[in-house]
């Protein structure tokens, strides 16, 4: 069989070999780490950083389809990359989803609505802005941020240079600050042919920025917008050309979706998909980057929910496990506070 090049060993990365190894492919790890969740899994592991575009180079060679499952990644050394072999999503749609300003101004200019923003590079352009958008606000690095690390809020202007500090006056973008009730996602795959399927829309609880909860189906105001948010997010993956899974965040507005951000990559509100749905977005997004047909995105229940194991939680295992309707998924991480150590899935038939 093929051999799919997956950049990033993580748990997303495991998912997504373990999906491909059904599909009959072999996958083969590239990891700065000597290990990690996906190594268990992988028929290949090479450990080497994501700035040697030589190594790069040489594991695309060892490849039939690259893609990867970490958006921190030096464009300058994947755009060699992307030339050796088939490399998906595209090291464009990459650049800009991994930028909060260039995100934003990519939905901006696609009629997506967005929190006022402005982009930040300076103490005096941070004062310039506040004034501008006013608080609260949220401050927020245009680079690295993940699980609400790299952003602080605003009450009043007074908190200006506390909060420049606060992020160690890295290149950033101010966000007025939305309110809203609810927030969700939409999980889209889009194949090599332009074709795409979209799940069912994602309510979201996050516990101290961090996904705590995902449910479907939608109820109340998410699924009065869900509509027009999964056409706001299929419109984002044509517009970038997209082959994979793109997976866009977004704000229950009075008046509609409101986009936060988009991970250019399978995305942990779509692990319920694993069991939740005919075909997961690991295995979507393995065939798209293959050029293979989509599968169903049909929920297999009633109602379906994701709940992450985040930091201690081993003495619920054997609970879990018992439970009738749990789907319970390890990373084979070592514990850490606030890591996502795994996940269980229920599915309400
Ligand atoms: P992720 O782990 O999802 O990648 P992140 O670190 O990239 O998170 P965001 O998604 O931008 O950060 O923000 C984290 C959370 O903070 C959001 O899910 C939302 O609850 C809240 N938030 C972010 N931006 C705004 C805003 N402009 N107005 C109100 N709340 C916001
Ligand atoms: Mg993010
Ligand atoms: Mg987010």
């Amino acid at each position: 069989g093929s051999t799919i090049g997956i950049i990033g060993g993580g748990q997303l990365g495991r998912m997504l070999a373990i999906a491909a190894a059904q599909l009959g492919y072999r996958s083969h790890i590239y990891a700065p780490e000597a290990s990690g969740p996906a190594a268990e899994v992988c028929a290949v592991w090479t450990q080497g950083d994501y700035e040697n575009a030589d190594a790069l180079r040489r594991f695309a060679e060892a490849c039939d389809v690259v893609t990867y499952e970490f958006e921190n990644l030096p464009v300058a050394a994947l755009a060699q990359t992307e030339g050796v072999r088939a490399f998906h999503p595209s090291v464009e749609a990459l650049r800009i989803a991994q930028d909060r300003a260039l995100e934003k101004g990519f939905a901006g200019r696609h009629d997506i609505p967005t929190a006022r923003w402005s982009a930040i590079n300076t103490l005096d352009e941070l004062r310039d802005a506040v004034a501008g958008i006013g608080t609260p606000a949220i401050l927020k690095t245009r680079r690295f941020g993940y699980d609400g690390k790299g952003q602080v809020r605003l009450q009043s202007p007074d908190d200006v240079e506390a909060a420049w500090q606060a992020i160690g006056g890295q290149p950033a973008v101010l966000e007025g600050f939305v309110r809203f009730d609810v927030e969700y996602s939409v999980i889209v795959a889009r194949g090599r042919d332009g074709e795409s399927v979209a799940w069912d829309v994602v309510t979201n609880v996050h516990d101290d920025g961090i996904l705590a909860l995902s449910t479907v189906p939608a109820e109340g105001q998410v699924a009065a917008q869900a509509a027009e948010a999964v056409a706001h997010s299929r419109r984002l993956a044509d517009a970038l050309d997209y082959v994979g899974v793109l997976a866009v965040e977004w704000f229950a507005g009075a008046h509609g979706p409101i986009f936060n951000e988009m991970a250019p990559r399978v995305h942990n509100s779509g692990h319920w998909t694993i069991e939740g749905a005919t075909t997961s977005q690991f295995e979507n997004h393995i065939r798209a980057i293959c050029g293979l047909p989509l599968g169903s995105t049909a929920l297999t229940g009633r109602r379906v929910a994701m709940e992450n194991l985040i930091g201690a939680q081993a003495d619920r295992w054997p609970a879990i496990l018992a439970e009738r309707d749990a789907h319970l998924h390890l990373y084979g991480k070592s514990v850490r506070p606030g890591r996502k150590m795994g996940h269980v899935t229920r599915v309400t038939l």
